[in-house]
């Protein structure tokens, strides 16, 4: 059991509040979307989860299990970044392998891992290159495998698609479904400030607001399922962004 469980969680930078009175629940298998503008908080949400960034207040819970200070290697979670943060100096096959060669997986299981999971990236040929001989999606692709190998109970992205032209960004998103339909027992927490995305991918959105100056906290405004959002705005925060072209 891998749900997630957020409770009163606050975050302060200094002595700005960016993260208020947040409560979630996501559920096991679950395709869970924070959707909302820029600076509102999503990110931050996202690596407190990971464990890439602390809570200031409040609990988080993976699987019943509080996890505020537990390291992000002992999370079963693996985060897919915008940049793709891979490693330049390295292979594709490296970069995938990195993670698990840390962890001292087997060298037979680590090459199984990755030739399984490029082959299901369709990334098989690339494996020898160097990222800057790779295009955009192609990264990308090794940055979802690099995530894959490592056989998480939550993926976790943030924006992932967004340094993609608009064709590539539309077909990526299909290939992150079929992720999500090829690993049903794993969560998957998706970041994006794109509406069309939410509604394409989740299965719940949490509609995230800042606050009305950068003084003030960001927030949930709603949870639901996306028609729930976009026929029943709960506020008028929600409904403007709902209705908004990205
Ligand atoms: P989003 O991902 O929704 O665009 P972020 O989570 O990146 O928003 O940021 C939320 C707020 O927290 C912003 O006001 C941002 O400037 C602030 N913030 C993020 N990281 C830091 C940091 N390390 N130090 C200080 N403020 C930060
Ligand atoms: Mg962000």
């Amino acid at each position: 059991m891998t749900q997630i469980l957020l409770e009163n969680v606050e975050k302060r930078f200094g002595k700005l509040t960016v993260l208020h009175d947040i409560n979630l629940n996501i559920e096991d298998g679950q395709f869970c979307v924070f959707l909302g503008p820029s600076g509102c908080g999503k990110s931050t949400l996202l690596r407190m989860i990971a464990g890439i960034e602390e809570i200031t207040e409040g609990d988080i819970r993976i699987g019943g299990e509080v996890m505020n200070d537990v390291p992000p290697a002992e999370r079963r979670v693996a985060m897919v970044f915008q940049n793709y943060a891979l490693y330049p100096h390295m292979s594709v096959y490296e970069n995938m392998a990195f993670g698990l060669k840390q962890a001292k997986t087997p060298k037979a299981d680590i090459e199984k891992r990755v030739n399984e999971a490029a082959r299901m990236l369709q990334i098989e040929p690339l494996l020898d290159r160097r990222p800057k001989q790779l295009s955009g999606g192609q990264r990308q692709r090794v940055a979802i495998g690099r995530a894959i190998v490592r056989q998480p109970a939550v993926f976790l992205f943030d924006e992932p698609l967004s340094n993609l032209d608009a064709a590539l960004r539309v077909h990526m998103r299909s290939e992150i479904a079929n992720l999500h339909r090829d690993y049903p027992e794993a969560s998957m927490i998706y970041v994006t400030h794109d509406q069309t995305e939410a509604m394409a991918l989740a299965d719940k959105i949490v509609l995230l607001r800042a606050g009305p100056d950068v003084t003030k906290k960001g927030s949930i405004a709603q949870v639901g399922a996306p028609l729930e959002l976009y026929h029943r705005p709960a506020n008028l925060f929600a409904a403007g962004f709902l209705g908004s072209p990205s």
